[in-house]
């Protein structure tokens, strides 16, 4: 039996006492009883047997913010919505800016607030060269092709 145990059982009665919620000659009953509540939940805390885990995006709630940036959406920590990204605009609604928002649930600045795979793509176009300059050198090259074949334009 652990100390803090017993001495969370103790203020917890002196609580109730200091408060005159204790009938006289209810305390030994309360006492065991407290008692008996904490003990089941240390012992299920030791055997790892916790299935009351908190809910990760409870409104102000201490949460990893890896789970919230998942492949296929984001989900703001502060009301639960979905979304591919999450935009500034959106986060107005709770009087933050993406800047405050990565510091309030200590995400890097480097971290984008998008879907993975929303990121993955925007990182794939950055990556390409600008699209109408690749369209315009891929039409040259069609003309230069189609001249080899003998076909005018
Ligand atoms: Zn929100």
């Amino acid at each position: 039996m652990s100390q803090s145990l017993l001495e969370m059982t103790k203020e917890l009665i002196t609580e109730q006492i200091r408060k005159g919620r204790v009938p006289p000659g209810e305390t030994q009953a309360l006492l065991l009883s407290i008692h008996a509540t904490l003990q089941r939940l240390y012992e299920t805390e030791m055997s790892g047997a916790v299935t009351t885990s908190p809910n990760p995006y409870e409104p102000g709630s201490r949460v990893d913010w890896k789970r919230s940036i998942a492949k296929h959406a984001v989900t703001c920590l502060e009301c639960g919505e979905t979304f591919k990204q999450l935009s500034s605009r959106h986060l107005r609604r709770h009087n933050l800016d993406p800047r405050s928002y990565r510091t309030k649930y200590g995400i890097p600045s480097m971290q984008p607030l998008s879907a993975h795979v929303a990121t993955a793509r925007r990182r794939e176009l950055a990556r390409q060269i600008r699209p109408w300059e690749q369209a315009a050198s891929k039409r040259k090259a069609d003309k230069t092709r189609a001249r080899k074949r003998g076909v005018n334009y």
